[in-house]
């Protein structure tokens, strides 16, 4: 391959694709859309915050992306994103399942009350699984195809999130992994990316203002000196979602500093 050639397959990773990025509005999800799209990805963006998904749109450029409102929670509104972007732009290669919400912050279980904990579940879980369920809708036939999904640090440890949030964060590895062993015989790959703390609104909804984000989450952290930003997700996210990936499925990429692995307590 020429240098030239083998430059620009590094350089743009997600040429000619199409991906759809749940909660792309903001956080993590809208540092991934312009990322995906710098790469050479048609981007759809699917949210509830439809002035700041129509603003990282324009940011990326109208031609390569569309901003869809979209509650995840509601199977009508996934299949319209799904239709939307095949409608658009012919096809579906890559379904980013990563729009999320905290819930309210009650380690208690006894102070949590049973909607705060349904709604958790609709939008973390539900959502996530009709994401995949309509992604495979069109994958499937086309037998080609790439699922990613949200998780978190929690989806494997307890401890350091609410009761409600923790356990859909387990959930999403669950699907993940339940999704990647039905699709692999159509060599579409499933699978997700688990940050620990990083700065952006439901952050910042749980823990209190920036400094104390940063302040909460690199005191605990096992790396030292680095801290996690949202472009680290967006290149996690990347790296799953591009030919690089091609042969991991099932994964939980955590993005964690080695927190997960951090047992100095029992030194
Ligand atoms: P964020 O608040 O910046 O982004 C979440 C996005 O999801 C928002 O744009 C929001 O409007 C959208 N959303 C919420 N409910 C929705 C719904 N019903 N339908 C469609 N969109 C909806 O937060 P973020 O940190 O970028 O969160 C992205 C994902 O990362 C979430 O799944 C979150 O649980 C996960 N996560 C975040 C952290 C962190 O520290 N920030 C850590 C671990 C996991």
């Amino acid at each position: 391959m020429a240098a030239s050639s083998f430059l620009s397959a590094i350089t743009r990773r997600l040429e000619g694709k199409v991906a759809v990025i749940t909660g792309g509005a903001s956080g993590i999800g809208g540092c991934t859309a312009k990322l995906f799209a710098n790469h050479g990805a048609k981007v759809v963006i699917a949210d509830v915050q439809d002035e700041l998904g129509h603003s990282v749109r324009e940011d990326i450029g109208q031609s390569n992306c569309t901003y869809v409102h979209c509650d995840v929670s509601n199977e009508d509104h996934i299949r319209n994103v799904v239709d939307k972007a095949i409608d658009i732009y012919g096809k579906l290669d890559i379904m980013f399942n990563n729009a999320g919400i905290t819930g309210p912050h009650k380690p208690r279980i006894i102070d949590n009350e049973k909607a705060d904990f349904e709604r958790v579940l609709a939008i973390n879980v539900t959502g996530v699984f009709l994401g995949m369920k309509h992604a495979a809708r069109v994958m499937v036939p086309a037998k080609r195809g790439t699922i990613i999904s949200t998780t978190s640090i929690v989806s494997i440890i307890g401890g350091a999130a609410a009761h409600a949030y923790c356990c859909s964060k387990h959930a999403v590895l669950g699907l993940t992994r339940n999704l990647a062993v039905e699709l692999g015989q159509f060599g579409i790959r499933v699978n997700c990316v688990s940050p620990y703390g990083v700065s952006t609104p439901l952050a910042l909804e749980y823990v209190g203002n920036e400094d104390q984000v940063e302040m909460v989450f690199n005191t605990a952290a096992t790396l030292k000196g680095v801290t996690l930003k949202t472009e680290d997700l967006a290149n996690a996210a990347l790296f799953l979602a591009s030919d690089d990936a091609k042969y991991i499925s099932g994964h939980n990429l955590l993005v964690d500093g080695g927190f997960t692995v951090n047992n100095a307590a029992l030194n």
